[in-house]
């Protein structure tokens, strides 16, 4: 009797052993890729991101302990269109993991399948430091793009795991569900403001702004990561008074000096706008992120 208690007790720690996979280390180069991989990946998977949600995603410094996560990655997911092209390159080169290597089967670059705004028409062109030269990589602050992210994060965890596939099929819809009902609740909140005239610091908010129908009508950056320079704000307060432009949106890593002295000098309120989950410590996911964007963003344009 004994004996088959330990026999029991034996075979019932390794069967348990054998089912308790070892969770899936993601690593994303953005908090956004972070939240909505926890979201469809649930229990299953392990996150971390590079970048955080109060950082320049086009900027990041690099850091030791990022060698440390790349290196036992079991799957890298980047916002690509050169957003990480800055610090990535020399991080995943010293990482010396060969599978989360663009081309490897841990490596998802999720800005082939979804919708791109400010693709180049003619020869790509860098000159004056254009860090949108290959389209505009800021695509996540959208839900659309957002549903579109999660299905190939669902793809690709499914082909990692093919046992999990069905629990990250459900979570998938679950998410789906989810920012759609979000998304309706937005939409009305924007409703009444379609055609709003804005100016943004840096070109982050085309596929946003395009969803809820709002107009851009000029940057304070003269071109995507070039800060400002007296002629340019000089025109844009010009064009603003012109235009009479309720709102300018600052994301919280560039200077407010100068969207500050726009903004007295025009009438126009100043905005902080969050473009990444973990902006803030609250902000915690997507949700929340669009939740207070949205309604801090109706009581400027009122
Ligand atoms: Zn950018």
């Amino acid at each position: 009797m004994k004996r088959l208690s330990l026999f029991l007790a034996l075979s019932l720690a390794l069967s348990g052993s054998a089912f308790a996979q070892q969770k899936l280390n993601v690593v994303t180069t953005t908090a956004d890729l972070a939240s909505i991989t926890q979201e469809v990946g649930g229990d299953r998977v392990d996150v971390n991101s590079i970048a955080k949600g109060y950082q320049d995603p086009h900027f990041v410094e690099p850091k030791p302990s990022f060698l440390l996560l790349l290196r036992k990655a079991d799957l890298l997911e980047v916002v690509g269109l050169d957003l990480e092209v800055g610090w990535l390159p020399p991080l995943l080169d010293q990482s010396r993991n060969t599978k989360i290597r663009p081309g490897g089967a841990g490596y998802l670059d999720v800005s082939s399948g979804v919708e791109i705004l400010d693709r180049p028409t003619g020869n790509v062109n860098r000159s004056m430091g254009d860090v949108h030269a290959m389209g505009n990589p800021h695509y996540w602050i959208d839900p659309a793009n957002a549903v579109r992210i999660a299905i190939q994060i669902s793809k690709k965890l499914s082909a990692l795991r093919p046992n999990d596939a069905p629990y990250f099929a459900a979570r998938l819809e679950t998410f789906k569900k989810r920012m759609n009902e979000a998304n309706k609740k937005w939409t009305a909140l924007l409703a009444p403001y379609r055609g709003a005239k804005i100016v943004t610091y840096h070109n982050s908010w085309p596929n946003f702004v395009r969803r809820y129908g709002l107009n851009v009508v000029g940057f304070v950056e003269p071109k995507p990561g070039v800060p400002p320079s007296p002629s340019h704000t000089f025109e844009l307060i010009n064009l603003m008074k012109d235009q009479k432009v309720k709102a300018i949106l600052v994301e919280p890593y560039f200077d407010l000096k100068t969207p500050q002295s726009i903004a007295e000098r025009t009438g126009a309120s100043l905005l902080v706008m969050y473009p990444s989950v973990g902006a803030r410590p609250e902000l915690d996911d997507y949700f929340k992120l669009f939740d207070r964007n949205i309604n801090e963003l109706v009581k400027v344009l009122r």
